[in-house]
């Protein structure tokens, strides 16, 4: 396994290697939602690549770039386990170096949820995985739909700038009691850990309603936020969202024969977990 640290030599090296190439970008603090990932490249491809990057510019200001955790020796020793080729980590000014000017800008699959919640984080997201396809060349690359709303905006982006990647979508890995897996979830106390699983529990209860047969948004909605509001620990709902699963567009009365993203934000004390499921 490769570990390199600058954009040219990632570059070169990923004009030479066997292909096809699978990545897997990443912001480390590795668990087995990102192992899902590098499982399925690793099988896909002749070389299979991941990156670690704790991304400043999809931060903002009064985020958790400075305290993200970060974990590199134990990242690199699964990576290697996990038969990993290449493993681009690069420092902030080697990705932004003084200058940087340029940005991605997705549009309407951007603006709800997230991109309502965290200004700015979308093009975040978009200029720095333009830049890691770029970078890398990928024939494939794989992203989780706990991020349904990132898969999303870089289907989109990858589609509009014909990038020609092949955009793999993998199922979102769960602890045992439901709860999504996620770096994030290490900031939780034990009280705090022990609440979470209510997010999953909320968006299940919304789609015990659509497998009977509700297809009215609202009623997906307020069963989820019913749940969410019994639980003492919840601190505050960004959002339960009914949505298009491609366009991420609100849906009100569900049509047939789309697929629709029933997604949450939620805060616990102060962190604040995502999850969502897909149904139809
Ligand atoms: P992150 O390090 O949080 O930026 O995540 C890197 C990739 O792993 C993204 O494509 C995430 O969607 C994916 N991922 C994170 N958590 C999970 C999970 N619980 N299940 C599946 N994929 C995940």
């Amino acid at each position: 396994m490769r570990v390199v640290e600058t954009c040219a030599e990632m570059m070169a090296l990923c004009r030479e290697v066997p292909r096809p190439l699978g990545l897997v970008p990443t912001m480390g603090a590795l668990h087995e939602g990102h192992l899902s990932l590098t499982r399925q490249a690793r099988l896909d491809n002749a070389t299979m690549a991941a990156s670690i990057f704790v991304n400043p510019t999809q931060f903002g200001p009064n985020e958790d770039f400075t305290t993200y955790p970060r974990s590199m020796e134990r990242d690199l020793e699964l990576l290697e386990a996990q038969g990993t080729d290449l493993v681009f980590a690069p420092l902030p000014p080697e990705v932004y170096p003084d200058g940087f000017d340029t940005y991605i800008e997705p549009g309407a699959v951007a603006e709800g949820m997230e991109g309502a919640s965290r200004p700015g984080h979308f093009r975040g997201v978009a200029t720095v995985v333009a830049k890691l396809f770029t970078i890398t060349r990928p024939d494939r690359a794989y992203f989780g739909q706990k991020d349904g709303q990132q898969v999303a905006v870089i289907r989109k982006m990858n589609a509009d700038l014909n990038l020609g990647v092949d955009v793999v979508t993998m199922p979102t890995i769960r602890e045992p009691d439901g709860l999504a897996m996620s770096s994030r979830n290490a900031y939780l106390t034990e009280e705090e850990r022990a609440a979470a699983p209510v997010v999953h529990r909320a968006l299940c209860a919304a789609e015990s309603l659509w497998n009977a047969g509700e297809r009215d948004a609202g009623r997906l909605r307020t069963a989820a936020l019913a749940l969410l509001r019994q639980e003492p620990l919840v601190s505050g709902v960004d959002y339960v969202s009914v949505v298009d699963a491609e366009t991420m567009a609100p849906v009100g009365f569900a049509p047939a024969g789309r697929r629709v993203m029933i997604a949450a934000a939620a805060r616990l004390g102060s962190v604040r977990l995502i999850d969502n499921v897909v149904v139809g």
